[in-house]
């Protein structure tokens, strides 16, 4: 399973793709991309081989400059179209990527039912998507972090929101996640490999921290809501 997240000038899709190629060791059963086009999220996810979602993307590429990307391990509902990922929030405004297990789905579950929000799939993800927007008062660092200090389990989440061109957010607990810092491009990604070919700069994520990514900035947060300084990691070696 991996993770890929792109910010830029870049078309984000190819970049998502490649990236999932170079985790394709970890395993997957099923693989998807969410990107922001013109005001609205755009998910494209299918079971299986990461060539059929090429084949789904060459017939409508988004050329969006924002995107995550996800490759699944189904630990929770069957692997098919709909329990991909990435999954989308209720009003359609959220989505989110995750590798990892949350615990404690069925009880978030039951409350956000009670809140009117209504499930698609039966993955142990979706709580997450839903949650973030149960959260969201217009500042989405703030939404993932209420989101996973109510989550218990494992995860590597990437969040992309309709309000914010400009950001997206990620997060980790006991699933593996890295920043890698560009030039007027930002990107997270399970395993180094993943972006290797456009920067060798990298914040290794410790848990509980949240990230904000622009395409100039990269911010780290822990899960009070404090920055937190980062060092650089420079790759000497080539995957
Ligand atoms: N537990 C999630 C699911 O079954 C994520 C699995 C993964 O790590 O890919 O959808």
């Amino acid at each position: 399973c991996g993770i890929v997240g792109y910010i830029g000038d870049k078309k984000a899709t190819p970049i998502l793709i490649n990236g999932l190629k170079k985790l394709e060791y970890r395993g997957y059963d099923s693989a998807g991309v969410a990107t922001f086009d013109s005001n609205c999220i755009n998910v494209i996810k299918c079971k299986g081989r990461l060539a059929a979602l090429e084949t789904k993307l060459t017939e409508d590429m988004p050329s969006a400059n924002m995107g995550i990307g996800h490759t699944r391990w189904a630990t929770h509902g069957e692997p098919n179209d709909v329990n991909s990922h990435p999954h989308i929030s209720q009003s359609g405004r959220f989505a989110v990527v995750h590798n990892g297990i949350i615990e404690n789905y069925i009880k978030l579950k039951d409350f956000l039912q009670t809140q009117g929000f209504e499930f698609k799939s039966e993955t142990d993800t979706e709580v997450v998507a839903h949650l973030i927007e149960y959260h969201y008062k217009g500042d989405l660092i703030q939404a993932v972090i209420e989101c996973v200090n109510d989550i218990e389990g494992s995860y590597a989440l990437g969040v992309i929101c309709s309000d914010c061109e400009t950001q997206f957010v990620a997060a980790r607990k006991d699933s593996p996640l890295i920043v890698g810092l560009g030039k007027n491009e930002n990107f997270i990604a399970s395993d180094i490999p993943a972006i290797l070919e456009y920067t060798r700069d990298i914040y290794i994520l410790e848990d509980k921290e949240i990230v904000s990514l622009t395409k100039d900035e990269v911010k780290v947060f822990n899960i009070l809501g404090a920055e937190v300084k980062k060092e650089v990691y420079h790759v000497t070696w080539d995957a």
